[in-house]
C-alpha cells in the first residue's frame, strides 16, 4: 500500500487483523478513525487498552471479567450447586439476558476441535473438572453449541464426569445446528435449557 504513508497504512494493517474486518472495512474505519477528533480517538485507544490491562477470568468459572471473582459468582442468591458449561463468554451473556438461569457458569473458551488442532488441554476442561472435584456439585448442564465441535465437546465432557455421580445434561437441540448461541433469542434458549435431557 506504497500510495499511503507509513502511519496510515499499519493503522490499516492492524484494523485488517480483526476478524470480520476485510480490507475494504479496514479502509473505511482507519480513515473514519484519522477524521476523528483527536480526543475522541485518545478515548477510543484508552478504552481498548484499559480493557485488555483490566479484564481476566474470574478466579472460578473463568468468564472474562475485571474483578477477582465475576458478580455471577460471587452473588450468593446464585445456585452455586448447579453449573452451566458454555463455550464463550458471549455465549454466558445469551444465557444471562433470559433471566430465568439461577445456577453459575464454567466458561471453556473453545470447544475441542481435531480438525484446527484444538484438543481438551487447549480449553478450560481442567478447570472444570478441578471445580467439579472440589466443590459440591448437584448438575452439569453442557450448553456448548450444537456444532460439530460442540458436539465432540460435550460428549467429551460428559464421559469425564460420569464417573463421578454427577448428573450431566445437555441442552435440547432446539438450537439451529453451527448456530452460535449468542445470535439465538431468548426463547430459543430458554426452550433448550428447560428441555435439556440427561446424557
Ligand atoms: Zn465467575
Amino acid at each position: 500500500m506504497e500510495y499511503y504513508s507509513e502511519e496510515i497504512s499499519s493503522l490499516i494493517d492492524e484494523l485488517g487483523r480483526l476478524p470480520g474486518i476485510g480490507a475494504k472495512s479496514a479502509q473505511r474505519i482507519a480513515f473514519h478513525i484519522l477524521h476523528m477528533p483527536k480526543e475522541e480517538a485518545k478515548r477510543l485507544a484508552h478504552t481498548i487498552t484499559e480493557a485488555r490491562e483490566k479484564v481476566h477470568y474470574c478466579r472460578e468459572c473463568f468468564t472474562l471479567t475485571d474483578s477477582d471473582l465475576c458478580p455471577i459468582c460471587s452473588n450468593p442468591r446464585r445456585d452455586h450447586k448447579k453449573i452451566m458449561v458454555v463455550e464463550n463468554t458471549q455465549d454466558l451473556a445469551a444465557y444471562e439476558k433470559t433471566g430465568k438461569y439461577d445456577g453459575v457458569y464454567h466458561v471453556l473458551h473453545g470447544a475441542i476441535s481435531p480438525m484446527q488442532g484444538i484438543g481438551p488441554d487447549d480449553i478450560k476442561l481442567k478447570e472444570l473438572m478441578a471445580r467439579i472435584s472440589k466443590e459440591d456439585v448437584s448438575e452439569v448442564i453442557i450448553a456448548t453449541n450444537s456444532s460439530l465441535e460442540g458436539e465432540t465437546t460435550a460428549m467429551y465432557i460428559s464421559k469425564l464426569i460420569k464417573p463421578a455421580g454427577i448428573k450431566t445434561t445437555r441442552i435440547a437441540s432446539g438450537v439451529p445446528v453451527g448456530g452460535d448461541l449468542e445470535n439465538i433469542d431468548e426463547m430459543t434458549l430458554l426452550r433448550a435449557l428447560e428441555g435439556r435431557t440427561e446424557i
